[in-house]
């Protein structure tokens, strides 16, 4: 039986191309001494080239390990190949010879021993993945911590209360719109009886993301109660702006300016009033607190989400009239979405609480930001990544222990 960690590396290397997942699944191939798995992985590394074709770099196996890796190395490829981490996790399954003892002083005599002198500072080598909005706004808010996370990636991120929250909400949405496309005050009980049973459903299923028992039920039931907020939002929505659900957790790819960027869009909706698109994004946890603060927001480059979304539908063929920010995270007030309407260059902006205007200027100076950050990373390789100098940005940076050079937060400077 192969540990669930085995698993679910070799679902993110087969769906993902997740290299250090592919790493993880090489060092657990027990045919191979965890030296020489290591110095295979070192070897790609410095070599630049992928872990499944390590041929050329002449790892030091010795013999029976040859053999095993090309067998590990079929099975990397053909899971990658089809997307099914199967045929892995059949090789790591299968009865396998012991690993040889290996030792230091075994490696060959061409690998240097003793102490090295160190490596000469040199600039780093980028992943060639598609971009996704949540990472440009990483590399816009901290490239020290986008460094970590996208070229190192070192730390197993474990799922947190909030993110569990907001994983298993979102579910029971995507369940609920697939039945309920077309909301109506008719269908205000049916929807709300629907809506409670997929929001329990999907937290039993969710279960063993949360650390225990008792905050399965406590989040649990604060869904539950935001989902009556939610309900009362939708048919309020309805009756004001009749729309259809066109598009639930649709998966997005375009490229723009030459790159390749990827996302979900949690909603699109098709209005009545005239076939344009509102695209809906739901936030569990905290979003600005007005439609004019979050269009400066993308002024200043800070936040590519949503005009993001826009492009993907715009080049897709659609017009996009509205970008919705969802709030599905206090079950004590009502929802009130932070809402954008596109409007003309050169349209006065309109702000009023959490509906306002935003210029497709804006949108157009956003998807030229994304393009010159797809630019910069792709283009000549970056020889340092600055830590962010706003001590907001790590409260909830998982990197901190790590990072040498983050800003202190006021509390600490003020204590010393
Ligand atoms: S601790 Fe702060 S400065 Fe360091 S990587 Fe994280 S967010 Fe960036």
């Amino acid at each position: 039986m192969l540990r669930p960690t085995i698993e679910q590396d070799a679902i993110a290397w087969s769906h993902r191309g997740d290299r250090a997942a592919l790493e993880r699944l090489l060092l657990a191939c027990t045919a191979l001494s965890s030296i020489s798995a290591s110095a295979a992985i070192a070897l790609a590394r410095a070599n630049e080239c992928p872990l499944a074709a390590l041929e050329e770099a002449a790892p030091p196996f010795v013999d029976g390990e040859r053999d095993a890796f090309a067998a590990w190395r079929d099975a990397a490829r053909a899971s990658q190949a089809t997307g099914d981490p199967g045929p892995l996790l059949i090789a790591l399954e299968a009865p396998q010879p012991a690993a040889p003892e290996r030792s230091f002083a075994s490696l060959p005599a061409e690998l240097p021993s003793g102490a090295l002198p160190p490596e000469p500072a040199r600039p780093v080598a980028t992943p060639n993945r598609p971009f996704s909005a949540s990472a440009l706004n990483m590399f816009v808010d901290c490239r020290r911590r986008w460094f970590f996370r996208y070229v190192c990636d070192p730390v197993e991120e474990t799922d947190s209360p909030a993110a569990s929250y907001g994983t298993a909400f979102h579910a029971a949405l995507e369940n609920f719109h697939a039945e309920f496309p077309r909301p109506t005050e008719e269908l205000r009980a049916e929807m709300a009886q629907r809506l409670d049973a997929l929001i329990v459903a999907a937290f039993d299923r969710a279960r063993s993301t949360f650390a225990t028992a008792v905050e399965v039920e406590l989040q649990k039931e604060r869904a539950r109660r935001t989902a009556v907020r939610y309900i009362e939002w939708l048919c309020e929505r309805a009756r004001q702006l009749p729309f259809e659900v066109v598009g639930i957790e649709r998966r997005v790819a375009p490229t723009i300016g030459g790159h390749q960027f990827v996302g979900f869009i949690d909603r699109l909706d098709r209005l009545d009033l005239d076939g344009s698109i509102a695209v809906v994004d739901y936030k569990t946890g905290s979003i600005a607190e007005s439609a004019k603060e979050y269009r400066e927001r993308v002024r200043r480059f800070e936040d590519f989400q949503l005009p993001f979304y826009y492009w993907s539908q715009e080049l897709a063929g659609e017009r996009v009239s509205r970008l919705a920010l969802l709030p599905l995270k206090d079950h004590t007030v009502p929802i009130a979405p932070i809402e954008l309407e596109v409007v003309g260059a050169g349209a006065t902006p309109r702000d009023n609480g959490t509906r306002g205007t935003i210029s497709i200027l804006d949108l157009e100076r956003a998807r030229d930001r994304m393009v010159e950050i797809g630019d910069e990373i792709r283009g000549e390789r970056i020889d340092r990544f600055a830590a962010s100098e706003d001590p907001e940005s790590c409260a909830y940076c998982i990197y901190t222990l790590s990072c040498t050079d983050r800003p202190q937060a006021e509390p600490e400077r003020f204590s010393r």
